[in-house]
């Protein structure tokens, strides 16, 4: 077979439109509309990708609905993430036909997203597709599973393994909470699941919770030390719930801490920190160095029982898209949702 150009101005792609869901926020407020749009709003260089699908996240509910300030210039197309394949590339580092995964640095946020046909992005910011991963199980996994699993990789760090004790997990209904329960209990740890929806209980442990607990019975008014219970968790929610996890956590044991679907504030005291030596690690997704997010790609396609992704993800199409942002920013998320871009 011959080797394709690794630089391929493609004239029919530069003149051609595409569909993209478009927010902004003019005269008649904020407005997320479908729209096609010529290919010249992606501007030129880097890496044309043709998206298959691209996927929602706690962010993008808040960029779509316009209940969070995550979009910084308008008109702007949201989405932090997509898979596809490359249509034309001045990188030596990919090439036409190689499918390819991005998530972060600031995409769907500061520059055009991934909630559209194409997208042209910096060589940089994008991985390969990791083998034993195809492009709609990579958006199944997204932003919140290469969380999840940077979460996951932190806690190993920091000693936190199976025979340590048990993990708890918060926001466990969402992208985020699904994929590390399912991670966790594939890696062998017993985790218990942190919710705010007892309902879905048997869908949580089908997952590979060992048990649910309630939200409201970690994030009541904790003592500055609970008694050890847990090795470690992996947080999602940050504020009362966060602050409810840190007193309840062993000796030497970790909290990875990544989000704040609960708010941003943290009401909490050093006790365990400097009483039982227990770490507080952050984990961020969107500005992760290339090295340690391919490992993590590779470790998703080792360690994450693709069977289970159609049991917490589905996908919709572009229509659907802000009813399910309205709904996930209500906190009402349970799993993943992927978005369809191919007919
Ligand atoms: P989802 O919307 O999929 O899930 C959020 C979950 O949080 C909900 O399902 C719910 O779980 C819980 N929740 C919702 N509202 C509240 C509330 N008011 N108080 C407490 N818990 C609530 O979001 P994601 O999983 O995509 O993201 C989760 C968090 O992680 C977000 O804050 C997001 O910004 C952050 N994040 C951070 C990243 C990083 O790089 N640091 C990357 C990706 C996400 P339940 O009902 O089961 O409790």
């Amino acid at each position: 077979m011959q080797p394709r150009p690794a630089f391929n101005i493609d004239k029919k792609a530069n003149s051609m439109d595409f569909r993209a869901l478009q927010v902004d926020n003019g005269d008649s407020g904020y407005r997320a509309d479908i729209k096609t749009l010529p290919i010249s709003v992606l501007g030129e260089g880097g890496v044309l990708v043709k998206i298959a699908y691209s996927s929602l996240n706690y962010k993008d509910a808040l960029a779509v609905t316009g209940k969070g300030k995550i979009i910084r210039q308008f008109p702007l197309i949201p989405g932090i993430d997509f898979a596809g394949e490359v249509l034309e590339s001045d990188s030596v580092a990919f090439v036409p036909g190689q499918q390819v995964i991005l998530t972060g640095w600031g995409v769907g946020e500061r520059v055009n997203g991934g909630l559209a046909e194409y997208a042209r992005v910096k060589p940089e910011w994008l991985v390969p597709l990791p083998a034993g991963l195809d492009v709609h199980q990579a958006m199944a996994v997204g932003t919140a599973g290469l969380t999840a699993m940077l979460c996951v990789m932190a806690l190993e760090q920091h000693g936190v393994a199976p025979d340590s004790g048990e993990v708890l997990v918060s926001g466990a209904s969402g992208g985020v909470g699904s994929i590390a329960l399912a991670l966790l209990a594939n890696l062998g740890y017993r985790v218990v699941a942190v919710s705010g929806k007892p309902e879905l209980t048997p869908w949580l442990i089908e997952l590979g919770a060992s048990s649910v607990l309630l939200r409201e019975s970690i994030a009541a008014a904790a003592r500055p030390l609970e008694s050890e219970q847990y090795s470690g968790a992996i947080d999602t929610c940050g504020s009362s719930v966060l602050a409810g996890l840190l007193p309840r956590i062993r000796y030497g044991g970790c909290v990875a801490a990544c989000g704040l679907a609960a708010g941003f504030d943290l009401n909490t005291t050093v006790m365990p920190f400097i009483l039982r030596g227990v770490s507080l690690a952050g984990v961020d997704s969107v500005m992760c160095p290339l090295p340690r997010r391919n490992e993590a790609w590779q470790r998703i396609a080792r360690d994450l029982p693709l069977s289970l992704l159609a049991r917490l993800s589905r996908d919709v199409d572009l229509a659907r898209v802000e009813e399910e942002c309205q709904r996930m920013a209500a906190g009402g998320a349970r799993g993943r949702v992927v978005v369809r871009m191919e007919a």
